[in-house]
């Protein structure tokens, strides 16, 4: 089966799916992106993703005029014609093409590419949790903006790899750690639970918003607080979260044993109530 993308208007072969080398995606970073999680064929928190994405490309005044109709539609079809079961849909959008100068056009049109696929739910990742390293926050002053500039991202993640550890979380200055290089992070402290608060130093994930909705609803102790190093490392648990994984339990941190080095309860309890709110977006 050949694999399809979407390209400024097209569905196309994904090997001949091109932009210009004057995007200003590829030679500035100047763009936005989301991804989307697929499960059982169905698109999980789309109207959150879509909301986060205009509110993106307003903030970096990039006019963008498809509309969360047409975007839900070329989904849905590339879904289908990828065969995709669980995995993701990764949408970027570009200011677009111009001959490289700082500043941009005033009429220019977005380029924007669309991707489907499968990736597999790997249950040994909740059941086992998973080792974080720690690495300076090297960013920008304005994480909350999803932007596909990622590099200080992509050099902590590979750091962690290199590791062997799953993920690194990013410490600022102050020594407070911000989030993670591609998630939201949070420990447990007794029964309650602590999350960083939104800033320009945490990107608003969306299961971040979609988790915080379930805590309050189910009355559960939660706080939105900055925390140290020192604090999560003596935590009882700690957790990250994004779309691709949806929760993960952190069970070490720079080697340094989480609880008693297993999932805890609390956030095992968190993973059976947003797996329960995904199952519920499914349709029958
Ligand atoms: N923080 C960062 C830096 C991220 O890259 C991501 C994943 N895109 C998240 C948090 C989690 O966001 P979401 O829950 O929307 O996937």
């Amino acid at each position: 089966m050949s694999r399809i993308s979407y390209i400024n208007g097209s569905y196309v072969h994904h090997y001949k799916a091109y932009v210009h080398i004057e995007d200003r995606g590829n030679q500035f970073a100047d763009g936005v992106y989301e991804v989307i999680p697929v499960r059982q064929s169905n698109l999980i928190d789309f109207k959150p993703h879509l909301d986060r994405l205009n509110r993106n490309l307003k903030k970096l005044k990039i006019k963008f005029n498809y509309s969360g109709k047409a975007l839900y539609f070329i989904f849905n079809r590339l879904i289908y014609l990828n065969k995709i079961k669980n995995g993701i849909i990764y949408l970027q959008i570009s200011r677009g093409t111009a001959q490289r100068d700082h500043a941009f056009p005033e009429y220019i049109e977005p380029n924007f590419f669309i991707t489907a696929r499968n990736k597999k739910i790997n249950n040994k990742l909740i059941e086992e949790g998973v080792s974080v390293i720690t690495t300076k926050d090297l960013r920008w002053k304005r994480c909350d903006i999803k932007t596909i500039s990622l590099l200080p991202n992509v050099l902590a993640k590979q750091e962690a790899i290199d590791k062997n550890a799953f993920e690194a979380l990013l410490i600022g200055s102050d020594e407070i750690i911000n989030e993670g290089s591609s998630s939201n992070f949070w420990i447990v402290k007794g029964n309650k639970i602590f999350t960083g608060p939104l800033s320009a130093k945490v990107l608003p994930g969306i299961v971040r918003e979609v988790l915080i909705n379930i805590i309050n609803k189910e009355k559960i102790d939660f706080i939105e607080e900055k925390f140290t190093l020192q604090e999560a490392i003596d935590s009882n648990e700690a957790m990250i979260t994004n779309s691709s994984t949806v929760i993960t339990p952190v069970v070490k941190i720079n080697d340094k044993v989480i609880g008693n080095g297993m999932p805890g309860p609390i956030t095992i309890k968190l993973h059976q109530l947003i797996e329960k709110n995904i199952i519920e977006q499914i349709v029958k």
